[in-house]
Formats: C-alpha cells, structure tokens, sequence
C-alpha cells in the first residue's frame, strides 16, 4: 500500500542519481516531468486491471449467509423434539 500523503517534492530519480526536487503535479506524486502530466498513468475505473469490481466480496457473503443457514439447519436437526 502507498503513502496517500502529499510528498513535498517529486522524488523521482534523476539521471544524476539525486531525487528530483520538483513540486509534484495536485493531486499526483510525481512532478510533470516524471509521470505526472495531465493524461499520463493508468486510467481510474474499469479499463484499470487493478480495478476492483466487489464481486469477490458479495460472493463471500453469499456463502457465509449459506454457512450460517447450514449451521442453523444443523442444530434444528439436533435439538430433541
Ligand atoms: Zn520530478
């Protein structure tokens, strides 16, 4: 995971070897000469293939929701009638 702080200078290496000491672009970490001119990067939502679409998530739920019936069911089956 990333530092979402705002970094006070680029960072990047520069060919000298020395981090750049340039002011980073709003909202990105890196100045315009490292990535961080407008249309530059990845692109947010599904064309992203870092991007998350919550499926995995609902199907975890749907089988913890069927656990907790089976188990339900289960001691229905054991209590005495
Ligand atoms: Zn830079």
């Amino acid at each position: 995971m990333r530092q979402v702080s705002q970094a006070a200078s680029c960072g990047a290496k520069t060919r000298s070897g020395a981090p750049c000491k340039s002011a980073p672009v709003t909202g990105r970490r890196r100045c315009r000469m490292h990535g961080g001119a407008d249309g530059s990067g990845a692109s947010k939502g599904p064309k992203n293939g870092n991007y998350k679409h919550g499926r995995y998530t609902a199907e975890v739920a749907a089988t913890r929701r069927w656990l907790r019936e089976a188990t339900h069911m289960l001691c229905e089956l054991k209590k005495p009638t």
